[in-house]
């Protein structure tokens, strides 16, 4: 059993103050523990120092692949960057900021160790540690994804995970532009078992993820797994098209009884209304036509521009 490779896939935006302390921990707490395995390091063309580092660290270790990007892609685009990269039996993305703490990567493999019926191990937050109201908006957030999309997600269920290689390969085939790696993994089904975790304060820096971009990310979600917005558009459409011609009757026999038909305020408050739901279902529709067009085009999810790999630095020194 023990001679099965694994593989932490980790991306990396501004990260120079944690990498070296992650690097660090890792090797730590992997020694004796992990025969076999590799770091799978993703720059997203961050703008200090993390890529001399990077590049520092992979001179020195010999387990160690650095995936330069040619700018700042989003984690969804360096995940999947590293996934490609993976070469082990097992692969695990982790959080650069320590977080997520690989101790907690012991305790998936040793589930997928032991039961070979288990083909992903992901880490949920157990006790919430940030932000109330964030915590609130992201349990409403998955309280609506579930009901509205195909696929379910676990409440404060992460990105940290372990999977088979059989199941990362499946990922990998998801190789559309607007990624959602939740919505992702599980589309791709397989048997994932959900343990729970503490989440670390960050080791160092700040969080990549204000507000906006979180929002989003929330957006790309919900678009990216449900077309029940774009159904609902078309729901209301008709609906209101039954309510119009109902209203249209009334008018002309009230107005055939009473001779004079409807005031010119009720008029503009009905045109004002449903130009704005037009409108509406206008920018739902655009949601969707903005993704077709991305796929469409086949634009490339990221640009590596230089790729470090252990394999290659020992084929050299030979
Ligand atoms: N990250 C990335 N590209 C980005 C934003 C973030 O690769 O555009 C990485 C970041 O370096 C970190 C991980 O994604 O390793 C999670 O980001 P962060 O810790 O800022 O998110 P949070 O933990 O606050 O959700
Ligand atoms: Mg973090």
């Amino acid at each position: 059993m023990n001679d099965l490779k694994l593989t932490l896939v980790v991306p990396c935006f501004n990260e120079e103050e944690s990498v070296i302390e992650f690097y660090s921990e890792v090797t730590r707490v992997f020694r004796d523990k992990v025969d076999d395995y590799e770091l799978v390091f993703v720059n997203d063309g961050s703008r200090d120092k993390t890529p001399q580092i990077l590049r520092a660290i992979y001179e020195k270790a010999n387990n160690v692949k650095v995936v330069n990007f040619s700018r700042n892609f989003g984690k969804e685009a360096a995940i999947y960057a590293g996934l490609k990269q993976s070469s082990g039996d097992y692969t695990c993305v982790i959080d650069a900021d320590l977080q997520q703490r690989p101790e907690v990567v012991l305790e998936m493999k040793k589930i997928l160790d032991e039961n070979s019926d288990i083909d992903c191990v992901a880490a949920y937050q157990g006790e919430r540690k940030e932000d109330k109201f964030v915590a609130f908006l992201k349990d409403k957030f998955y309280g609506i994804m579930n009901k509205l999309s195909e696929v379910e997600l676990y409440p404060g269920a992460s990105d940290f995970r372990l999977m088979r290689r059989q199941m990362l390969d499946s990922v990998l085939e998801m190789s559309e532009y607007s990624r959602f790696s939740k919505g992702i993994f599980s589309f791709v089904g397989y048997n994932t078992k959900y343990i729970p975790y503490e989440v670390q304060e960050r080791a160092a820096g700040t969080s990549k993820w204000p507000f906006m971009k979180l929002f989003r990310y929330a957006i790309e979600g919900i678009v990216g797994y449900s077309t029940l917005p774009l159904k609902a558009a078309s729901y209301a459409g008709v609906g209101l098209m039954g309510i119009s011609i109902l209203y249209l009757i009334i008018a002309l026999i009230v107005g055939a009884v009473v001779g004079e038909i409807t005031s010119t305020v009720a008029i503009i408050t009905i045109l004002l209304f449903l130009g704005g739901l037009n409108s509406l279902f206008l920018g739902i529709i655009g949601e969707y036509l903005a993704r077709t067009y991305l796929q469409v085009k086949e634009r490339p999810i990221y640009i590596a521009k230089e790729i470090l790999s252990y394999e290659d630095k020992n084929k050299g020194a030979e």
